[in-house]
């Protein structure tokens, strides 16, 4: 190990950071986030270090360097666009004891600063023991995409309860299996998905539980907590390109033992979830009975209640002909807690994919989600449908075709609205077909055009363009 990772405690304390450029600005805003005391030193000022030293939140010692400038400092950072200068100063710090880092200079520092991913109080810092700082960067980057924004609060929590966790259960192994239970449980998923109430209010009852557990039983009371942690996330998964997932889609998909998945979810999607989790189709299949809705409330109740964690992983957004808001009210009157995270709807990845705008001035003012299946087709109100200046996305629509097309005629639309149809979109098969409401319907069929398919209807549709270079 090159260097050791250290956390330092500024607030209050002296830093120099000589230099008063873009890189000087970087690292005095990093300091002040750390309370440090900044005491600068450079001949100008970038435009915003003077306003800090304006408003008083920095010091300006002068111009040139000096050694008598680091009285008092703990820290020392060199900043200039000047070896010279970069290396008087390190050689002055370290006469002094001090550690000091050089900027893009990793052999005049003893001090190098890692890239950070700062959820405080969580921070992580990244170094590549200033090999390439580029790198650093990059792998910041990953995990920024990785880590719940809420890491911060959740350690919040978990630091206001330690104090009564101790209290409670005095036995430190115990402890420690409680709190990984807490961190892997739905005490850890609420506080991350932004609901701490309840988060707060399931702790106190698992800590109950747990400490009115006698020892002996204690490795019962453990299983008998984890049951009570059963919960389910009703996940959108998005138009099928997995890289649409939301990040705590993924995140709690790392997380869930059980994955209860519709047809229209791809594989792809399927593969970013925990590898031990247990997969269970719900969908359609073609051959196989369909999995009733009755069912799928039934595998959510039984598998939640076995103390598992339940993704119910849904193609698209699971409040968008999902059928999700069934599923939820039912989990809530059965008491199974429910995160629900939204997806990417079909129509959103279909407008992307085909390089359309669902609104435009001057085009269209008003989006409508419509799905034409079934008897509520009748109830449609077709006249509403058929105006002007909106863009209508049919969901299901694909057998139903020639049936909207005719409605949406006979209220008055023009034969040469524009109209697009994407099937598959997001997915490597994806095609796109653009025409008419008079000719779409003869294109589609010629076309071979199945499910799953979104017809898009009004002016903006004219705007659809083939992105891929061939349709397989
Ligand atoms: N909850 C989903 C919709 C489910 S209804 C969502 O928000 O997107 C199923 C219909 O959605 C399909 O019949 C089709 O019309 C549409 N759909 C879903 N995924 C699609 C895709 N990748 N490309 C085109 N249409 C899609």
């Amino acid at each position: 190990m090159d260097y050791l990772p250290v956390f330092l405690d500024l607030a209050g304390r002296r830093v120099l950071l000589v230099g008063g450029g873009e890189v000087a600005l970087r690292k005095a805003t990093l300091l002040l986030e750390a309370r440090a005391l900044v005491r600068i030193v450079a001949p100008t000022l970038h435009p915003e270090l003077a306003r800090l030293h304006e408003e008083g939140r920095l010091e300006h010692l002068g111009h040139t360097f000096e050694a008598g400038q680091l009285d008092g400092a703990v820290f020392v950072i060199a900043a200039t666009d000047r070896v010279q200068v970069n290396r008087a100063v390190a050689a002055a710090a370290c006469a002094r004891g001090l550690f000091v880092n050089v900027v893009d200079d990793a052999a005049a520092s003893s001090a190098i600063l890692p890239a950070i991913i700062d959820r405080s109080p969580v921070i992580i810092a990244v170094s590549t023991g200033g090999r390439s700082p580029t790198l650093a960067r990059h792998l910041r980057g990953q995990l920024e995409a990785l880590l719940p924004e809420r890491l911060g609060a959740l350690a919040q929590l978990l630091g206001r309860w330690r104090g009564r966790v101790r209290e409670a259960l005095p036995d430190a192994a115990r402890r420690l299996r409680f709190w990984e239970r807490v961190l892997e449980g739905s005490v850890a998923s609420h506080v991350l998905a932004g609901e701490e109430p309840a988060a707060e209010t399931r702790l106190q009852a698992q800590l109950a539980a747990e400490a009115s557990a006698t020892d002996k039983d204690a490795g019962a009371a453990g299983i008998g907590a984890a049951r009570a942690g059963g919960e389910v996330y009703l996940i959108g998964a998005g138009p099928g390109d997995p890289d649409l997932l939301t990040l705590r889609a993924q995140q709690l998909l790392q997380q869930a033992d059980v994955v209860l998945y519709d047809r229209l979810v791809s594989e792809r999607v399927l593969s970013r979830a925990r590898r031990e989790a247990l997969r269970v189709s719900v969908g359609k299949q073609p051959g196989r009975h369909r999995v009733t809705q009755e069912r799928i409330h039934a595998l959510m109740l039984e598998y939640a209640g076995r103390g598992l964690r339940v993704a119910r992983l849904k193609g698209g957004d699971p409040f968008v002909f999902g059928r999700g808001g069934e599923e939820m009210q039912l989990l809530r009157a059965a008491g199974v807690p429910v995160i629900v995270v939204p997806g990417i709807t079909a129509a959103l990845g279909a407008a992307a994919a085909a390089g359309l705008s669902l609104t435009q001035r001057g085009l269209s003012q008003a989006v409508t989600l419509v799905t034409a299946m079934g008897e509520g087709a009748e109830a449609l109100d077709w006249r509403a449908l058929a105006a002007p200046l909106q863009t209508v996305v049919f969901y299901m629509g694909v057998a139903q075709l020639p049936r909207i097309i005719e409605r949406l005629i006979a209220q008055g639309a023009p034969a040469d609205r524009p109209v697009a149809i994407v099937e598959q979109a997001t997915l490597p098969a994806e095609r796109l077909v653009v025409g008419t409401l008079a000719s779409i319907a003869a294109q589609a069929a010629a076309a071979g055009i199945g499910a799953p398919a979104l017809l898009i209807v009004g002016e903006v549709a004219a705007q659809a363009c083939q992105r891929r270079a061939s349709v397989e």
